[in-house]
Order: structure tokens, then sequence, then C-alpha cells
């Protein structure tokens, strides 16, 4: 295989002889053996962080450093054995951390490989998916509308191509590209319109090509020398507790350099207090927070997964959370967009259509008579332009029939079918020569075809009735071509919107004839002056569970609003049976948003829910409108003009299925079933991740406090302190992360989409939060100074601290693993929520319930720890205690319940 420099050199065969392989591609063995070769068709993500770098990252923390200190002035006063326990821990807590980051990345890659780009290649003759980077030398790759270039290729056919090469020539305005071109000498890299580069944007037509370079050695290769993976930067919620972790860091190192002041103003030993002191301020900080939350977010986006939403970036997991308003297309999203044509008008007659899916089974009828094309000429006519004028395929296998391509097309080739026309001879005898592709703004498509009218050739033209009417000045009447009068346009106007307010989707059909093929095929030129011939109105039901989901919006306080491209009265009614809209009044034109100032339309957004003829423009302006509002917007798309209107969403959510590489590159969310209802679920998932979060801190925060408290209260006491510095140490960077992180994957409570939506500008400390951390950490307090001051009492403030702080380490531990289970739910007591039914949690607290119990009942390691074997006596008086923040919390929740 010959690899050349100047592809463009090369006529289509030459580059498919030079690349040893032909116009149906490459056979998969060899392809294999390429990618071997040639290696992966990708430039290399960003490498990831080495261990060696984490560990460093992981000991350079400021806390940590602290602790080192604290080792190593241990060593220093001759406590060898807690400079061990403090290292020990301290690698122990490093490992640990660096397992869960690492657990939480793969995991968050392994999301993103669900949406890497995929290309369609002919592997021996099949048209296949592959993952763009499994492309090699020599494959043939097929591009339409929408698509990115996935390497660099050769064309070898092209129609009406256009492509965006702005990513990598900078030139805005997309160039025409033509496979028959062959240039004999050098040309520029933008002039070149026989090759498609990798990255750049197929904005019109169609066409295939060879794969000439991968990787590497394409154009954007050459000069991209790492693309940086996605996903990296801090979300709004981790930078928020990134910086509470910071200031409550520095408040308690002040509060801890006053203890210590204090102990040594009371006379204890200095050196003893400045453990204390470093050990209280380990036990207070919160830096695990930020860790536990990246860690959350990125198993929510795992979750989303599950529930069809791919979430590219963690930040959009938090902002789903906060959204108010869901901006969704109709057909697919709302619709299950699979058509049926019901209805056709022609001849001034209305025809009815039986049979259901795509099934050719049913009948044509008027009247309840059965007709076909060889009764009727306009419906001969009809039936020739819905299954010429049409890029869709029809498989009917005995009683199933599917098709491949876009479902409203799917549905003409089923009509032709029913009204006894055959795809299969049209297509034979009335080859396609030239197009003008369908696109979302001209709403129409056409077709030429030859030998139709003997030597003449003609173009059918289909698309959205109330243009192509407009665009017609002739009329066909059984086969005759007549002058289109006033009455004949009013009466084709007026079905149309009758089709229209059964929600049927209506096309319109037209034609005209041309003595030779046109040099100029513009729409401008050939989409004018044409015969009208007929309308059809296809049924495309409501996804059954779409009606459930918009009334769960509205009880979250999020506002549905349909975005079409479909006719005013489909819209409306299609909307209002969902629940969508009310009143006619909620319905809007695209066209009447143009002339709009942008405080019009800020009070235009307020009350409309549904926007139809909507160009890819008018989703801007919707959108941009509603954010100016102050609303979180999500917004769907799939074309290949919606990338605006979904990088300007708050969420942008494409279309896994029919949403085209540019819609889903520039989405934060993919959406695989296409739905509506799953917005809805990532929405709902969203906001159980927050509120979880909110849970941990709490439980997190305290925690901590208690202990700041337990500890300056007995040293303001002048009693020896509760607990020593390993103890801390222990129990905080030990025993309390596993509860925490327990808590982040709670299941949500059942009316969290009965709430309205969060200010996402909320402080995460809030109100609630408050209080709930100033009750418990005083009830952790008064449980574990309870039974440090019983141990006390019963041996002894000299010989008997080690008792006493024995039974103060286990009642901490206890109540703070009990406490977990009070903050699972806010509002519901442990009892009503089922003690069991978080399976993590459980797990999490035994296993620290037993890191508990080895410090105390393991020889060797209870006297490291300064602790001793409780007898009955103690462990009830420590049982006894522990309950005490439980049930402060529950009985916190009946008042609050009450309140409410
Ligand atoms: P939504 O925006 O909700 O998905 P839509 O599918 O109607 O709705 P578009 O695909 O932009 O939006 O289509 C706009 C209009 O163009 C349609 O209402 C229809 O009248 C017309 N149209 C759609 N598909 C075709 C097609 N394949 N050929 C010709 N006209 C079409």
């Amino acid at each position: 295989m010959e690899k050349f420099e100047n592809w463009y050199n090369q006529s289509p065969d030459e580059a498919l002889q030079k690349l040893e392989t032909s116009n149906s591609g490459l056979p998969s063995e060899i392809a294999n053996k390429r990618l071997e070769k040639y290696g992966k068709n990708e430039l290399k993500k960003e490498e990831k962080k080495p261990f060696i770098q984490k560990l460093k990252d992981q000991l350079l923390d400021p806390m940590i450093l602290i602790l080192i200190a604290a080792a190593i002035v241990s060593f220093v006063i001759g406590e060898g054995v807690d400079t061990l326990i403090i290292i020990a821990i301290v690698v122990v807590n490093a490992f640990l951390s660096i397992y869960q980051e690492g657990k939480a990345e793969e995991a968050i890659a392994a999301l993103q490989k669900m949406s890497s780009p995929k290309a369609k290649v002919l592997r021996g003759g099949e048209q296949v998916e592959i993952d763009s980077a499994d492309l090699v030398p020599g494959d043939v790759v097929i591009l339409e509308t929408g698509d990115v270039v996935p390497a660099d290729l050769r064309l070898i056919s092209s129609s009406n191509m256009q492509i965006d090469e702005s990513s990598l020539t900078g030139e805005s305005v997309p160039v025409e590209k033509d496979y028959k071109i062959k240039y004999d000498d050098k040309v520029e890299i933008g002039d070149r319109e026989n090759l498609a580069y990798s990255s750049t944007i197929v904005t019109y037509g169609r066409g295939s090509g060879v794969v000439v370079e991968t990787g590497y050695n394409t154009e954007i290769g050459k000069i991209a020398t790492s693309i940086s993976t996605v996903g990296d930067e801090q979300t709004p919620l981790q930078k928020k507790l990134a910086k509470l972790s910071k200031t409550l860091g520095i408040l308690v190192i002040v509060i801890c350099i006053a203890v210590m002041a204090v102990g040594i103003l009371y006379k204890n030993d200095p050196l003893e207090m400045f453990m204390t002191a470093i050990s209280l301020a380990v036990a207070a900080v919160p830096e695990g927070l930020p860790a536990i939350v990246t860690i959350v977010l990125s198993i929510g986006m795992g979750k989303m997964a599950q529930r069809n939403a791919i979430v590219k970036k963690l930040l959009a997991v938090e902002t789903l959370g906060t959204t108010t308003v869901i901006c969704s297309d109709k057909t697919g999203t709302l619709t299950q967009n699979e058509m049926t044509v019901t209805r056709a008008f022609t001849d001034g007659k209305v025809f009815e259509v039986s049979g259901t899916g795509y099934s050719p089974k049913g009948d044509v009828t008027i009247d309840g008579q059965k007709v076909s094309i060889e009764d009727e000429n306009n419906l001969r006519m009809l039936s020739s332009i819905a299954a010429l004028t049409n890029d869709a395929k029809l498989k009917v296998e005995g009683e199933d029939a599917t098709i491949a391509g876009d479902p409203t097309e799917g549905a003409l080739l089923t009509f032709t079918e029913k009204a006894g026309g055959s795809i299969v001879e049209l297509n034979k005898q009335f080859e396609r020569i030239e197009e003008i592709p369908f696109d979302s703004d001209r709403k129409m498509m056409t077709t030429f075809h030859d030998k139709f009218f003997d030597e003449k050739i003609v173009s059918f033209t289909k698309g959205a009735p109330d243009i192509v009417i407009s665009k017609c000045d002739k009329i066909l009447i059984d086969g005759e071509i007549k002058d289109f009068t006033d009455e004949e346009r009013e009466l084709a106007l007026e079905k149309n919107t009758e089709f229209a307010r059964s929600a049927l989707r209506c096309l319109a059909y037209a034609f005209r004839i041309h003595e030779t093929l046109p040099e100029n095929i513009s729409s401008e030129k050939i989409e004018n002056e044409m015969v009208f011939v007929a309308l059809t109105g296809m049924i495309d039901p409501a996804r059954p569970e779409v009606r459930d989901a918009i009334a769960e919006c509205k009880t979250a306080g999020i506002k549905p609003i349909m975005i079409t491209g479909d006719y005013l009265e489909t819209g409306l009614a299609i909307a209002k049976d969902l629940g969508i809209a009310k009143s006619d009044d909620e319905a809007i034109m695209g066209r009447e948003l143009n002339e709009m100032t942008p405080e019009e339309l800020r009070e235009v957004v307020k009350h409309k829910t549904v926007y139809t003829r909507v160009s890819p423009e008018n989703k801007v302006q919707i959108v941009t409108a509603l954010k100016e509002n102050g609303h979180i917007a999500a917004m769907t798309g799939d074309g290949v003009n919606d990338a605006p209107a979904i990088k300007k969403g708050d969420i942008g959510i494409a279309m896994g299925i029919t949403g085209t590489d540019v819609a889903k590159s520039t989405a934060e969310v993919i959406l695989t079933d296409d739905n509506f209802a799953t917005i809805v679920n990532a929405v709902e998932e969203g906001r159980i991740i927050y509120s979880n979060i909110k849970k941990f801190v709490a439980y997190l925060l305290s925690c901590n406090l208690g202990e700041v408290l337990i500890v300056l209260i007995a040293i303001l006491l002048d009693v020896p302190v509760p607990l020593i510095p390993i103890q801390l140490l222990w129990l905080n960077l030990v025993t309390d992360s596993f509860p925490a992180l327990a808590l982040g994957v709670e299941q949500g409570e059942a009316d969290i989409m009965n709430e309205p939506p969060r200010d996402p500008n909320e402080a995460i400390i809030d109100k609630e939060i408050r209080i709930t951390v100033a009750i418990q950490s005083i009830a952790i307090t008064v449980a574990t100074l309870l039974s440090y001051f019983v141990g006390l009492k019963w041996y002894g403030m000299e010989s008997g601290v080690n008792h006493a702080r024995t039974m103060a380490f286990s009642t901490l531990i206890i109540c703070e693993l009990l406490r977990s289970y009070t903050s699972r739910s806010i509002d519901k007591t442990v009892f009503e929520i089922g003690v069991f039914t978080n399976k993590k949690l459980v797990l999490a607290t035994f296993v620290s319930f037993l890191l508990m119990l080895v410090v105390i009942y393991v020889p060797v390691l209870n006297e490291a720890f300064g602790l001793m074997n409780l007898g009955p006596k103690e462990i009830g008086v420590v049982l006894g205690a522990s309950v005490i923040p439980l049930v402060a919390g529950e009985i916190q929740k009946k008042i609050r319940f009450r309140k409410n």
C-alpha cells in the first residue's frame, strides 16, 4: 500500500488502488491488520496522572504536612509508638484517597467512552458503525449532513456536499466539495475540494470518501499536540466546597491555637497541648469533603447513564438538579417518531388510509371505497413523489416491517405500497440524477429524475405545506396541469389546517418540469413555479410515558416547553394532549419572534409553551430570553444547525439515536433513547445527588464540630482531654469517611420532585443545615462527655483516665455511626425510611464499628491507642449515651414536620 502527500492529485480510482481497497471498503481482517500497523485513529488524550504524582499531591496536602510535623514532634519527645501510628494513618488515608479518586476517574472515563465519536464505514460491502478510533487507511467512510469527518479522506462520491473547515483553516464559510475534481498541481489546504479533513463538519449534502490518513498524520493531528480530556474542570459545587473547607480550616487553626494557649495557661504540658491542638485541627477540618463530592458526582454520572442519560461533564450532573425549564423537540422526543400516513388530500378529495405502523398492509379509500393508482391519476403522481423524493428504506419480513432512515420518509414508502405503487419499480425506472437535500431552514427537499415525462427532466419537491404551497403557481387536477386558482389554494391551506388540528404531521408534494437538467441547482431557482399535487397527514403517537413526565415536571416546578419545526396546529394539538399547553394562546410561530426586540422576547417567553415552525436561530433566541429571565434552561437538539442553541442552554442535550455528531459533541448530555422522560429522570437524579451532598456535609460537619467542642470543654473544665491525638485521628480519618460516602449514594427522598427547583446560588450550608449541625454537635458532645465523666467518676481522674477515654472514644464513634442513619432523610425517621434500605451504609457502619472494636480489643493495638477492654457496665453506659444524638435528630424532624 502506497502513502502519498498529495492525495488531491489522485483520482478516486487511483486513490482506491493505491490504498489497496475498493468502493465497497476493506474486509474486516485487513482492517484489523492495518489497525495494528498504523495504530488508533485518535489524538492521544492527556496522559493520566501517574501514581507517584498522585501520592505526592496527597502527601503535600497542608493537613497531611501538619500531621507529619506531629509525627516528628512525637518522635522527638519519645512517643515512638504514636509516631508510627500517625504515619500509618497518614499512609492508609493517602492510599484510600488515591484508590477512590482512581475509581471515580475510571467511571468518568468509561462514560466518556460511551459518547466517543463513531463513524459509518463500509466493511466488506456492509455498512457498519465503528468507533472512529478504529478507522484505518483504506476504509470507506459514509458522510452525511451533521457528521464530523472522522479522518482525512479522498472523496469518492459527493452530492451537494459542503463542509465547515473552520476548525482547521479558520474559514467560517462552508466549502463546497466535489469528488470529481482532480488537481494536477499543488493546491493549498483550504482549496482542496476533493478532500475532507478530520474534525471538520459536513453542513450540507452527502458523500463518501476513502481514508488516506489517520491519527497524528491527519492535518488536524499535525497541528494539535494534545487534546485535553473534557470533564476535568471543577464544578461550582466543588469550588464552593473547596472554599468552605479552606475557610473552616483557617477558623479551626485559630481555635486550635486558642485551645493550646488556654491549655498552657492552665499549666498543661505544652508539648502535649501542641499535639492535642494538631489532632483537633485534623479532627475539625473537613478536608475529605471535595474528594467525596467528586466521587459522589461521578457515581451520579453512572446512575444517570443507567437511566439512559450519558452525562459528559460532572458540571452537568449538578446543573441538571437546578433546571427550571426544559425546551424539548417534538418529533421523537415527545412523540414516538413512528409515523403512519392516515390521510391524503389531492384532486379536491380527501382519501383515508388504513393500517398501522410501517407494514404495507392497509388500503387507501374514499367514501369507504378502496382506490389505487390505477383509478386516480393524482394518487399515482403523489405516490411517485412520495417514493422517489425519499432516502429511507423499507424492509418487510412477513408480518414485520421496519425502516432504515427518517421515519417521515419511511411512512411515505408504506403509503406508496398501500396505494398500489411499487417502490422497487419506481426507483429502478426513474433513477435520481440530482438533488437538493432537506434542511430544517427550508423545510423542503427536491430530487431530479429523468424519463418521467418522456425525454424531459422532472424535479419532485416535498416539504412543509405552507411553504410548498406558496411556491406553486399550477395545480395537478386529474393528471392535468392547470392554473392554481385562489380558491384551490385556500382549500389546500384549509385542509392542511384541518389535518394539523387532528395532530397530524403534514407534508405537501409538488413537481416542476425542465427541458434539460438545470445548470444551477439551487433552491431559489428550482423550488419555485411548481405544480401543486397533494397533501398527506401522518400520525406520530405521543410517547405514553411522556404524559406522566410532563406532570412530574409541573409538580417539580419545571416548565416544559415544546419547540418544533412542525405546523402550529399539529404542535399545539400534541402539546395539549400531553399537558404542555392548556390554551391556544400558548403557541407561537417562530417567524413572529424574528421581529421582536429582546425585551419583547423576554415578555413572550414568560407564557408561551409551544413554539412552532421554529428555525435553529429561533431556538437560540428562545433559550437566550429564558436565561435572561433567570431560568436555568435545558435545551434539546439533533440537527447540525442546533449546535448554537445546545451550547447556549445551561444544559445542552443531544439525541443519541437521531442526533448528528455535531449535536452530540456540543451537548453536555446525550439521551440514548431520545426520550423526554429521560431528561426528567436525569433532573431527578441531579436533585437527589445534591440533596445527598447536603446530607453528608451536614453529617461530617456535625461530627467534626462535636469533636472540637468535646476537647475544648474538657480543657476549659481543666480535666484531662477525653480523646488523645491518635484516637482523634483514627476516628476522623478512618471511621468517619465510610458512612459519609455511603450517604452520598442514598436513594433520595420519594417526594424530591414535589419541590421547586433550588436556586443555583443557594449556599450549601443553609439554615436547615446550620440548625442540624448545631443540634447534632451539641448532642454528640453531651453524649461523649457524659460517658467520659461517668468513667472518671467510677475509676478516678488519675489512674482511671484510660478507662474513661475508652468509654468516650466508643461513645463518640457509635454516636456518629447511629447519627449517619438519621442523616439519611431530612424529614422521615429512621424507621419510616427503613433501617436497612441503604445497604452501602449498613456495610460502611459495620466496617467502621469493626475498626473501632479492633483498636479497643486487639491486645497490642489497644495498648498503642491507650484504650482498654470494656465490661458490661461500661458498655451499658456507652450504648445509653450513644443514642442521644439519634433521638435528638428524630425529635428535630418531628418538630419541623409539625411546623410545616
Ligand atoms: P421537531 O423539531 O420537533 O423534531 P420536526 O421534525 O417537524 O419537529 P424538522 O425536522 O426541522 O422538525 O422539520 C420541519 C418541517 O419540515 C416538518 O414539519 C415537515 O413539514 C418538513 N419535513 C420534515 N422532514 C421532511 C423530509 N424528510 N422531507 C421534506 N420535508 C420534511
